[in-house]
Order: C-alpha cells, then structure tokens, then sequence
C-alpha cells in the first residue's frame, strides 16, 4: 500500500472523482497480493495484509464497497439494509463491537413473534401445534446433521401436517434461501448459533464506517486470473495487475458461472466445489407503510399459517415490520419461489408480498402503503444469488473451497467458512484467515 506513494487507490465515495487521474500506477506496480473483490471477506483480508506491511491492492467490480451488504438511505429516507441486516453471533462478531465504539445504536433482535392463522392471532391451541411442527423439524434436521447425514431434509423430516409448511419456511426460504430439497443436513448442522443484534442505522452503514478509510480500486472488474507462471497476473477492465498472490473473494455463483476465466483452467476438483456449495436466492421486498400500520411494535416478527403450501417449497413471505423503529417493512422471499418471482421482475415480487400481507391484514395494507422495493440479488452480475451451502451429498466441497491452488492462488468468502457461512462477520473472519496465511508466503 505505502509503495504506491501518492495515493494511488481511491477510498469509498472518492473512487469517481479521482480514479482517472491516480489509477494508471498500479498496473505498473509488482504486488505482493491482489485481493479481487470488496465485501466482507476482501476488506477484511486487505486490511489484514496492509496492517502486515504488505504491499496489496484489492480491486471491485461494482461502483461501491460492501458486495453483499449496503444500506440505502435513498430510496425510503430511512436506512435499508439491501442485503445483510441481521449481525448473527453477536458475540463474536466484530461488527457489533466497531459500532458500540462508534456511536451506533445496536440492540439485541427480539426473540418473540407473532402467529396468524388467517386474518386473526393464533390461538393457543394453534401456537402449540406450530412449536410442536418447528421442533420437530429443526430435531429431525440436527438428529441428521449430527450423524453426518449429507442429506436433503426431505429425506428426514415429516411432510404431512397443518403447520409443516410454516415450519420448513423459516429454515428453508427464509434461513437459507434455498427450498428443502436443496441444501445438505449436516451443513446446516454445521452453522454457528448465536443470539442476532440489529443496528438502528443498518448493519451496511455500521460496515461501510468500519472501512471508510481503506483504499479500493472500485470500478474495476477481474476478467481472467493467469497463474501459470511464477506469479499471478489480474487482466481486468483497466489494465493488467501482476502479483506474487491472489485472493480472489467473489461469490461462489460468479465462480461457478465462470465470470472470471483462470488460466490455466482450475482443478476439477475446485471447479465442482463452486457448484456444489451453491448459491441460495433470498430477496427482500422493502413496503414503506404509514407509521405504526402493523400496531405490533418495532422489529416485530409475523409468522402466518401456509395453508395448503407445498411443505419442502414453501411459498410465503418472512415478514419483520417497523425495522428499526422505521415506517419500512421486509417481507422476505426465498428459495425457488424468489427465484420466480425474481425472474418475473420486481413489481412480480411485491404483488405476491402485498397478496400475502392483504390474505393478513385486509385491504387496508393497500391504503397504508407509501412505496415498495423488490432486491434482485440473483441478476446481480457481481453476485448472482445471496448466500451459499452445500448441496445435498456435497458437504465435502466445502474443504476443497477453502483449499488454495498452486500457491498463489487463494478463496476466501462467506461460503469458505466452516461455521459462520452465510454472514458477514463469518466472511470477514475468513478474509482474515487467509490474508494472515497469505502472509506468511510473502
Ligand atoms: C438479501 C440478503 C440478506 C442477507 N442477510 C444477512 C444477514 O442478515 N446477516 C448476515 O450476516 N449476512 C446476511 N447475508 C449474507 C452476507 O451479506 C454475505 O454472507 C456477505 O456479505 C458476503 O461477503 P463476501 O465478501 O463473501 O462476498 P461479497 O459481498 O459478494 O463480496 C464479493 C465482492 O466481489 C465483487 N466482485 C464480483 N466479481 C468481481 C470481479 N470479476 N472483479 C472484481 N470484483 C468482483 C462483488 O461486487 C462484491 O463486492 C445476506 C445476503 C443477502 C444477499
């Protein structure tokens, strides 16, 4: 970093007024690592590498930092969290902490929630009959995973049932984006479990103050990786890079798409882990209604009974209204029907989540609402899709995602986690595992 002298990385927001002035010394520089990709993972490994005194450069194709998580201000006037908003296992999650330090105001997430059947609560005969369906299937899913099943839970758990599909929902769509037929058991088991904390200002926005001060070349996208020789050479948009190492820390769907060609082509063995960890859709469908329309309070969970779904692909929303303590609502949408729905287009996606909060809350939903917004996180091209697991029968592609190749040749991401996959602070703690690893070679 110091080498390149007179700055010659752009920081954040600076990255369009200053980039065609400053960015032609880096494609002349020799660096020590070249970390393609600014999310969670690539921030964390090159500030990693730029606190070891080495001389790295990290390179994003899109316009800003966060990949995966970033919070719009824009859009509602109030934070949105496009993507990540949860800080899972706050315990450990360094965000949690930079935040407390930083004036933001973070809480723990609410624990409880609210149960419809119809357009009326629950009764308490019903809420049994719900606890009774959920635990039965998260016991039928870890009894799996802790016997090193790496089966889909179709194979485990019941089907039948008034309230299974509401059960498989919140572990399926709406836990990991992905329908029951779709993910392995003992992957699933395999995931750390800690109590979830939000941030009033969103989780993106305590991110991006994390890294306001780390140097990115945004703008510039990774075309093909040539490790054939002694080092590495990065042909992107701008120019081509030549380092002794590269972290490459995009998704597991741009890797499996072959968004970014390798030269010489990778292993079989690691081409097939970017399909067999692969990408789950989960989409947020953003309603701004009048203040206080739900009357359940702030960040308030709604649970409603799926009638007559499809148990291992269920169709519904996950629904936390008044985030924050804002007029904005997420009704969440998952697995293959998000990616229906996404295919569709985005008005397609909050049609069905307004005809899911109306089959709640009567037309009045209709009168409440001021605006909505629909992500579409599987036609990003930077991203393509939302978070990664393991296929059914393909648990073991998770070790040969984090193995590096020839080197020099490095991956690090929300998906090489072993514990923590699926979130930033799991992402960020990989960044800098393998940038300390990485380290140590150069
Ligand atoms: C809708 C949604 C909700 C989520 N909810 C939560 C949550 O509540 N809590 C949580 O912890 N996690 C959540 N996640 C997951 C979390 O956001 C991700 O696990 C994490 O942000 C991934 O970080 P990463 O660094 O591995 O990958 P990314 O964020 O994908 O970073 C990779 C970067 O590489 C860039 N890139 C891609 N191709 C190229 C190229 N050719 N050249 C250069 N750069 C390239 C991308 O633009 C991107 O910025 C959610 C994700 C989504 C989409």
């Amino acid at each position: 970093m110091t080498r390149l002298g007179r700055r010659a990385f752009v920081t954040g927001s600076l990255a369009a007024t200053t980039l065609p002035f400053i960015s032609s010394p880096i494609y002349a520089a020799d660096f020590d690592v070249v970390v393609v990709g600014a999310g969670a993972a690539g921030l964390a490994a090159t500030d990693t590498l730029r606190r070891m005194k080495k001389n790295v450069v990290c390179i994003e194709a899109a316009g800003r930092i966060g990949g995966r998580i970033h919070t719009d201000q824009s859009i509602f006037g109030v934070p949105y969290d496009m993507g990540a908003h949860w800080l899972h296992n706050a315990a450990t999650n360094p965000f949690v902490s930079h935040g407390q330090d930083n004036g933001f105001d973070l809480y723990r997430a609410p624990d409880e929630d609210v149960l419809y059947v119809g357009d009326r609560l629950a009764g308490s005969d019903e809420r049994d009959a719900f606890e009774t369906a959920r635990r039965e299937t998260y016991a039928a899913i870890y009894k799996a995973g802790a016997a090193g099943r790496d089966v889909a839970p179709t194979k485990v758990v019941e089907t039948s049932g008034e309230w299974a599909g509401t059960a498989h929902q919140l572990i399926g769509p709406y836990e990991m984006g992905k329908d029951f037929s779709q993910f392995s058991c003992v992957d699933w088991y395999n995931s750390k479990d800690g109590t979830d904390w939000f941030c009033r200002q969103g989780f993106g926005a305590v991110f991006a103050h994390r890294w306001r001060d780390l140097a990115v070349e945004t703008g510039t996208v990774a075309r093909r990786v040539s490790w054939g020789g002694k080092g590495v050479e990065i042909e992107t948009n701008k120019g081509t890079l030549s380092a002794k190492n590269c972290i490459v820390t995009v998704s597991t769907g741009v890797l499996a798409a072959n968004r970014i060609r390798f030269d010489p082509a990778l292993p079989d063995w690691k081409q097939a882990a970017f399909e067999g960890i692969s990408m789950g859709l989960y989409n947020h469908v953003a309603l701004q209604f009048r203040d206080n329309f739900f009357g359940i309070g702030d960040d308030g969970y709604v649970i409603y009974r799926l009638d007559g779904a499809d148990a291992m692909s269920p169709r519904g929303v996950g629904l936390l209204v008044n985030v924050g303590g804002t007029n904005l609502s997420l009704a969440d949408l998952g697995g293959s029907l998000a990616r229906e729905l996404e295919s569709e287009g985005q008005q397609a996606a909050t049609d069905f989540a307004l005809g899911q909060l109306r089959s709640i809350f009567g037309a009045d939903v209709d009168k409440g609402l001021i605006k909505a917004h629909a992500t579409a996180w599987g036609r990003n091209p930077h991203v393509l899709g939302s978070f990664a697991s393991a296929e059914p029968g393909r648990f073991e592609d998770r070790e040969a995602l984090r193995r590096p190749v020839g080197k020099r040749l490095f991956f690090a991401g929300e998906a090489t986690s072993e514990t923590e996959w699926a979130t930033v602070a799991g992402a960020h703690k990989e960044g800098v595992r393998v940038a300390a690893r990485v380290a140590r070679l150069v």
